[in-house]
């Protein structure tokens, strides 16, 4: 099979020098596995190094893609053999000493993982983020490469983004732009398009689509570009593609590109019209990310460097400040009523309140710390997200904007002018970029209040009080801080009833609960030698400092424990009940 794929290619004529080629092939491959012959000029010097992305625009943790790769070797197009070596974990040195013109290399890769961000080949199902299947030349990521598809039959469909010279062959002007191009391919995929605002919507749906009509869906997309156009001031882009990977289970995820998004999402969501307004949150995020971050991008991340990790503290504002105008574009687009924002606003910065893990970690420590989120040193209680930490900046922000300026500036205005001062002038965003911004905004005499924000919200831990915060704009406050009651007095504060225990379902750090080892996943059986489940909670609220309580617990692992829980009134966690409601038409959404 080997050398009748070396055949196969050797009928193909090389393409221009300083042009990389990538051939995929699936057809003759078990399922779960992709080869690649790779086709490049040396680089200078006696040998050539490849790479593959060890972390991918989006997510930001290490993924180390060479992990899947396997069967690699390195020949001259007429068969010569090349020697290699690896010299670390993602690189691969092939040594030509001259003597050959152009290097051909061919390896295997496994492909198995199904998410918004992975590759999958599935027979039916030929899906590939190129980011994770292809070794680059290390130092000539500017230069053209194209991506042929000899397997790919004449009658099956594709949605990519990028740019098709004919079907089974595509051009990329570098390796950023190959790698921003995922491919779905199958035998059929529901596709449709739009005209947006100037912009061609194509819509892709992969998978079991119930929905008969999409109009619908399309228009509400639309309404979603024109509220996002009008933030940003323009529209930079002539085509778009939203690319929905619909699955048999409850999945939820999704990765923005420049000109395209990857979503996979639960098959149950577009079983009719009216279901696949679900899908317009999430749709919302992605196309944010079209100038946040695909655009206005952290100066760590410009240009991406795919083998060291980015180290950048604005996560929060990429991804939280995102999130922030998701539901702000939907309420905007009137797809979402104002009451229904407001209430979803206001739990969400109440539970934030609520959570040990955002009192602790600030949102800039988050972002730096995402590198951390797949260490097996890092237990789930130290796992903030700087995507929700980011959020509340993001309104904060918001807010703070409008009581500076009297109403003058709002987070729109911030948004506009880092989107003209850093990408349209060819720059990053510096990590001071977006508190620059803000000064600039309110005149240097803010600088102490905008850099005592800084200091307290987004480099710092401080807990917001939104009486005092608010002050001047037409919000009504409803937050009463008190002492936690019931289990989370102790710092279970959530559990669930299972049979006569009682299973836990988060403990908060350094409580009562924590200290006597209780831990996620524990069934309490017994408190004070009665069944658990029988209690009341309100038993936790009439304890008296420095009480003691038998508890008797069982651990997943079925070890039964039993001890003592000492009961301080220092250690009982604060609780916060919040609720904002506008008092003015529109305030914080559409005014
Ligand atoms: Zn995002």
């Amino acid at each position: 099979m080997r050398n009748l794929l070396h055949l196969g290619l050797s009928l193909i004529p090389l393409r221009g020098m300083g042009e990389i080629t990538y051939r995929l092939f699936w057809a003759e491959e078990p399922p779960y596995t992709y080869r690649v012959i790779m086709r490049l000029s040396p680089s200078k010097g006696p040998y050539t190094d490849l790479q593959m992305p060890s972390w991918r625009p989006g997510r930001y943790i290490l993924q180390n893609y060479a992990g899947a790769l396997y069967h690699f070797s390195a020949q001259t197009p007429d068969g010569q053999p090349l020697a290699w070596k690896k010299t670390d974990k993602d690189t691969w040195r092939i040594f030509h000493t001259g003597k050959a013109s152009t290097l051909e290399v061919s390896y295997r890769i496994d492909a198995r993982t199904l998410d918004a961000g992975s590759s999958y080949q599935g027979g039916a199902l030929i899906y590939f983020n190129p980011i994770t299947l292809f070794l680059y030349p290390v130092g000539r990521l500017n230069e053209p490469c194209r991506l042929e598809l000899p397997d790919l039959p004449a009658t099956w469909a594709v949605a990519t983004a990028l740019p098709a010279k004919n079907k089974r062959l595509y051009e990329a002007p570098s390796y950023h732009h190959l790698v921003d191009a995922p491919f779905v391919i199958a035998p059929t995929l529901r596709q449709t398009q739009t005209t947006c605002e100037g912009t061609t919507l194509h819509v892709h749906f992969w998978g079991e689509i119930g929905a008969k009509n999409v109009d619908p869906f399309l228009t509400d997309l639309c309404k979603i570009v024109q509220t996002q156009k009008q933030i940003w001031g323009e529209l930079p882009l002539a085509e778009y593609h939203f690319i929905y990977i619909l699955v048999p289970f409850l999945m939820r995820h999704a990765v923005e590109h420049e000109n395209c998004a990857v979503f996979v999402l639960p098959q149950s969501g577009a079983q009719d019209e009216s279901s696949l307004k679900g899908f317009l949150s999430i749709s919302a995020h992605e196309f944010f990310h079209v100038w946040n971050v695909k655009r206005l991008r952290p100066a760590a991340m410009w240009p991406y460097d795919y083998n060291t990790p980015p180290m950048t503290s604005l996560h929060w504002f990429t991804e939280g400040v995102t999130d922030y105008y998701t539901s702000l574009t939907l309420v905007r687009a009137g797809l979402m009523p104002e009451a229904q924002y407001w209430s979803q606003l206001s739990s969400f910065l109440q539970e934030l309140e609520n959570s040990w893990v955002y009192q602790n970690f600030s949102p800039a420590e988050l972002s730096m710390d995402s590198w951390h989120a797949t260490s097996p040193y890092r237990p789930t209680f130290l796992q903030g997200s700087f995507y929700a930490a980011g959020k509340r900046v993001g309104f904060l922000l918001d807010m703070f904007l409008r009581r500076e300026s009297g109403g003058r500036y709002k987070l729109d205005d911030l948004m506009r002018y880092l989107y003209r001062t850093y990408y349209k002038r060819g720059k990053g965003l510096p990590e001071e970029g977006v508190l620059e911004g803000v000064v600039h905004l309110l005149g240097a005499e803010k600088r102490k209040v905008v850099e005592d924000f800084w200091r307290s919200y987004v480099e710092g831990r401080e807990r917001v009080s939104y009486k005092d915060f608010l002050t001047g704009l037409p919000i009504a406050v409803e937050e009463v801080e008190e002492l936690a009651q019931g289990w989370a007095r102790i710092g279970i504060r959530r559990w669930s009833q299972e049979g006569e225990g009682i299973r836990i379902v988060h403990v908060e750090p350094l409580s009562a609960a924590a200290r006597l080892g209780l831990s996620q996943d524990d069934i309490i059986y017994t408190v004070d030698g009665k069944s658990a489940g029988d209690l009341d909670p309100a038993f936790w609220d009439s304890l008296k400092d420095g009480a003691r309580v038998p508890i008797g617990w069982r651990r997943k692992d079925e070890v039964v424990d039993e001890g003592v829980l000492y009961f301080t009134a220092r250690q009982i966690p604060r609780q916060k009940r919040l609720r904002l409601t506008p008092t003015k038409e529109g305030f914080g959404t559409s005014d």
